[in-house]
């Protein structure tokens, strides 16, 4: 019982458990239409090429891209644009956001084998558990590990050891799960654990890599496939 006690899978998520394909720009490009239909006094393709230059410079967790967004047009901060925008990116990327396909019986497949479930994310972590939430899978996971919390991001060795040492887990039975080659694959193997790839675009380059290196990487097409694996 102890060993299977041990056996923990860590998973990103975003790209990993949650199909992000251009949700975020879709949401974006919603806001800035209902806060130029608003009043913010410029096209929305412009707009949209100033709100995607602040998300540059500020970073995608950010938490105030609309609020800069006014100061930078108008010279001054407009709540109520700001509130337009939040909302509507808010609802639209929450209305878009899905699990891949074979999400939910994957994680149902490995509580059933006795595995351990915890998410290893660069981000934050109350946005990390709220995506969970709203996926209604938040009740497999025991814990979230971010770089928020651990102050370094993936493939950073100290956040998998952080994960390792709160789920109590032993790298050598352990598996990370995500889409990143360096970020997830790299990152775990080179903290002890094993690693499977998903939905990655790894380049020939990083298979002949893995081959050369012998690493213990196993690259799947669908989150689905873990099943033939664990
Ligand atoms: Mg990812």
């Amino acid at each position: 019982m102890m060993d299977n006690n041990e056996r923990v899978v860590f998973f990103d998520v975003d790209g990993t458990l949650l199909d992000t394909s251009a949700f975020a720009e879709t949401a974006r490009k919603a806001a800035i239409g209902l806060m130029v239909d608003n009043g913010l006094p410029l096209d929305k393709d412009e707009a949209y090429g100033v709100l995607k230059t602040i998300i540059r410079e500020k970073g995608s967790n950010y938490g105030k891209h609309f609020n800069v967004l006014t100061q930078v047009v108008l010279g001054h901060e407009d709540p109520m644009l700001v509130a337009l925008g939040m909302i509507t990116y808010h609802n639209v990327k929450f209305a878009l956001l899905r699990p891949f396909a074979d999400t939910i019986e994957t994680l149902i497949y490995l509580k059933s084998q006795g595995y351990r479930l915890a998410v290893i994310s660069n981000g934050i972590t109350i946005k990390q558990w709220e995506k969970l939430v709203r996926l209604n899978v938040y009740s497999f996971f025991d814990e979230v590990i971010t770089s928020e919390e651990v102050g370094k991001d993936k493939p950073d060795k100290l956040i998998y050891d952080v994960a390792l040492r709160k789920m109590n887990g032993n790298p050598e039975k352990s598996v990370m799960v995500g889409n990143k080659f360096k970020e997830d694959a790299l990152g775990a193997v080179n903290a002890g654990l094993s690693a499977i790839l998903v939905n990655s675009d790894i380049t020939e380059e990083d298979r002949d890599y893995i081959k050369k290196e012998k690493l213990d990487i196993t690259i799947i097409q669908n989150i689905g496939d873990i099943k033939t694996i664990l």
